[in-house]
């Protein structure tokens, strides 16, 4: 990369701009585990006005620009894999404004998500996406991911809450995209397209958000099962009986065992499958559905339901079940994951296919998920001590799973995003009249292809 766009940089922005290699290395991976992509420099931006100085600039000099949030992503989405600069809003954490009376929130960024829930709920307030990682991952990345949750089953992912976004653009310009009503319907959905972009169009620099009236009450329950599919049935079942919990997630039993020391909650024993139930809403209501959930998990084979009614045990439960991703990480010696979606009446089969194609593959499956949503996170663990038989394994464990959930009618990705991971399956899922179009939106926003460029669509453009 040209030592004058650095130059140019740091004559723009100063203390911002970072080229000590050792304060560059933590903006080098993510927790995608897809290695090493250093930049040639970093700037962290406190202010949009700074952010559209470097879009300026890299359009300019012609240098990549890869936007990145607080680097959580799964899927290498933040990973500058052609060098140039990485552009990380970690910096800018501010919370604008809280608006009780319109239930709106305008946010930088950098804010993490967590500590937006927290902020809104003093306020009676309630901001619904919670993806696991939400102590540390950022709003901005949230939008640019359309990131889900648990409670995406009744309250929808991240694009349900984005009524507004302010955007820059490569070259500098910016877009005020959207609006502050709760309706709005006036021409192209623009602020829909950029969320779920994964950077790849537009930098985001405030996002507006929609609020809803805080839940007055939660309740949760543990179902185990002694087979996986009667548990994935079990999510059939509920949805048969008109009930709508505000998560519902599943966890197999390798899942299960991988966090059972480490976690304050007590799971059974011996459980192949286990459902965490969670119902919120009016405290009057709350523990007869949670009865008649209860009541469909038995109908579907259930060993063994037990109720967590009161608080400390609901948090220890969804502290454990947010375990589980790093658990199976700690445990094993390479771990690559997938997070596919599929119909909830196509997840009995598909868990039977995953475990069929760790053993063609010699890779232990776990699988955990979202699956009200019929959205599961498969890991492929494996022990050898030769990463690149390991990196194979899945590699050939993951082509054969990509096949049986598109046949099923499921898509690549039920949250995590394509990124670097799963580019070059989109052709795959995607008809080629389709891609087409993506990729003459592509050039429309981006004419130079520098904004995270080799991610999301595969090659050639
Ligand atoms: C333990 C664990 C659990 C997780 N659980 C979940 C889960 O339940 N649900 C879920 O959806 N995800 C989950 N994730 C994945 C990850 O946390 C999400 O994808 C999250 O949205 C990423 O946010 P981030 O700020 O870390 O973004 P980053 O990883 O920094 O970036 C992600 C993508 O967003 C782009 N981006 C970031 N900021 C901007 C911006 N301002 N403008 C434009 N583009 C931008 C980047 O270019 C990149 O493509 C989990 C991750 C971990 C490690």
């Amino acid at each position: 990369m040209a030592r004058s766009i650095i130059t140019a940089l740091e004559a723009a922005l100063g203390a911002l701009v970072v080229t000590e290699p050792d304060a560059m290395e933590p903006f080098s991976t993510d927790e995608s585990t897809l290695g090493r992509h250093p930049p040639d420099v970093v700037v962290r931006p406190t202010t949009p006005e700074e952010i559209r100085i470097v879009l300026r600039l890299a359009a300019e000099h012609r240098v990549p620009v890869t936007p990145r949030g607080a680097g959580t992503g799964k899927s290498g989405g933040a990973l500058p894999v052609r060098g140039g600069v990485l552009l990380s809003t970690d910096r800018m954490q501010k919370i604008y404004e809280v608006d009780e009376a319109n239930r709106i929130a305008v946010v930088e960024p950098g804010v993490i998500t967590g500590t937006l829930q927290a902020r809104v709920e003093e306020e009676g307030l309630f901001y619904p996406p919670d993806p696991a990682s939400l102590d540390s991952c950022s709003l901005g990345g949230n939008v640019a991911e359309n990131a889900g949750g648990p409670r995406a089953y009744r309250y929808g992912v991240t694009r349900e809450y984005v009524l507004g976004l302010e955007v820059a653009l490569l070259g500098g310009d910016r877009l005020v995209l959207g609006r502050r009503s709760p309706k709005g319907v006036s021409g192209y959905d623009l602020t829909a397209l950029v969320v779920g972009s994964e950077g790849t169009l537009a930098v985001i620099d405030r996002i507006t958000l929609r609020l809803l009236p805080r839940p007055r009450a939660a309740v949760a329950a543990v179902a185990s099962f002694g087979e996986l599919g009667d548990a994935s049935r079990a999510v059939v079942e509920m949805g048969r009986s008109g009930l709508l919990p505000s998560a519902l997630e599943l966890l197999d039993g390798v899942c299960v065992d991988h966090i059972r020391e480490g976690s304050a909650y007590r799971f059974p024993e011996g459980a192949k499958g286990v459902l965490l139930v969670e119902l919120d809403g009016d405290p009057e209501r709350l523990e007869i559905d949670l009865i008649r959930c209860a009541e469909a998990c038995e109908a579907s084979g259930a060993m063994d339901v037990r109720l967590a009614t009161d608080e400390l045990q609901r948090r220890r439960l969804w502290e454990a079940r947010r375990m589980v991703s790093e658990a199976l990480k700690a445990a094993h010696r390479h771990k690559s994951s997938d997070d596919i979606a599929v119909p909830v009446g196509e997840m009995h089969r598909t868990v039977a296919e995953i475990a069929q194609i760790g053993e063609r593959h010699e890779l232990l499956a776990a699988v955990f998920g979202h699956a009200g949503d019929g959205n599961l996170h498969v890991s492929w663990l494996c022990d050898d001590e030769d990463p690149r038989l390991a990196a194979r394994r899945s590699a050939r464990a993951r082509l054969e799973l990509v096949h049986h959930v598109l046949g099923v009618g499921g898509t690549l990705s039920g949250e995590h995003g394509i990124g670097l991971r799963m580019r070059k399956y989109m052709v795959l899922e995607h008809p080629p009249q389709e891609l087409q179009m993506m990729r003459a939106i592509k050039k429309l926003w981006d004419p130079l292809d520098l904004l995270n460029p080799g991610k999301l669509l595969p090659e050639p453009y």
